[in-house]
């Protein structure tokens, strides 16, 4: 049925309608909103696994460095010793006191290298130690966490394409609806919806608006029964006789 030849609908079968179009609306707003939080739940999510990662990353790469300062100084240490033992067999060929008080400094320099070098690896091992015991805990927090943060994520992701299909289904349903109500009438509820919270369409309560309660005269209520088009003069929302409309 194309646009020009629908058929033509009395006010009270479109005020019916636009009651379940305001239905659909209510739904899809519901959709959008379960779907707002996704993003930042998502972010967190991924932020979490994002930060122990980079953590991981600093502390092993300080683990290699102090690794690396380790090896080049059992090197150093190596080379030193050597040079002590060398100057130490000096020391029984040295033939006057001068070449002796040589040695000694040369001996004395050697031990004072190989006393600091000792000194430096093990406040090095110690911290080898600390962070070998860091990277251990981390990396079993961060195998936890990228394992339950990674099903979440891809959980938020498949419902967030379920609600996607849902709303892609709400909205055709409440398309098609719209698409029998005139266009006039469709426009005004738009309007009327999107400065009302989403509410356009309201019932009759005790004899009142049921948007603002504000109490109708007895015209208005006549009007409302026989399915006219009556707008509140306080709220500006359309109200209907639901009980009625839906006897018709
Ligand atoms: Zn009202």
């Amino acid at each position: 049925m194309t646009d020009g030849a629908k058929e033509k609908l009395s006010m009270r079968e479109m005020l019916k309608l636009l009651l379940e179009i305001q239905g659909y609306d209510s739904k899809l707003l519901e959709l959008e909103m379960r779907k707002s939080f996704f993003p930042d739940l998502l972010k967190q999510l991924k932020d979490e696994i994002e930060s122990l990662e980079q953590e991981l990353s600093q502390k092993k790469e300080r683990l290699n460095e102090v690794k690396r300062e380790i090896d080049s100084l059992e090197l150093d240490l190596e080379s030193e010793k050597n040079g002590l033992d060398t100057s130490q067999k000096r020391l029984m060929k040295v033939s006057n006191n001068k070449e002796y008080d040589a040695v000694q400094t040369e001996i004395r320099t050697h031990e004072n290298n190989i006393a600091e070098i000792e000194q430096r690896l093990i406040v090095l091992m110690d911290e080898q130690e600390t962070l070998e015991r860091e990277v251990a805990d981390i990396q079993e927090k961060y195998d936890e966490t990228s394992r339950v943060n990674r099903s979440r994520i891809s959980e938020i992701e498949t419902n967030a394409a379920e609600i996607d299909g849902i709303i892609e289904k709400v909205r055709a349903e409440r398309d098609h609806l719209a698409s029998k109500v005139s266009r006039r009438l469709i426009r005004k509820y738009d309007m009327i919806r999107s400065g009302k919270q989403g509410v356009a369409v309201v019932p009759i309560v005790d004899r009142a608006c049921g948007g603002c309660r504000q109490a109708l005269p007895p015209q208005r209520i006549q009007e409302i029964s026989a399915g006219k088009l009556v707008i509140c003069e306080n709220c500006g929302r359309i109200i209907v006789d639901v009980e009625k409309l839906n006897k018709s």
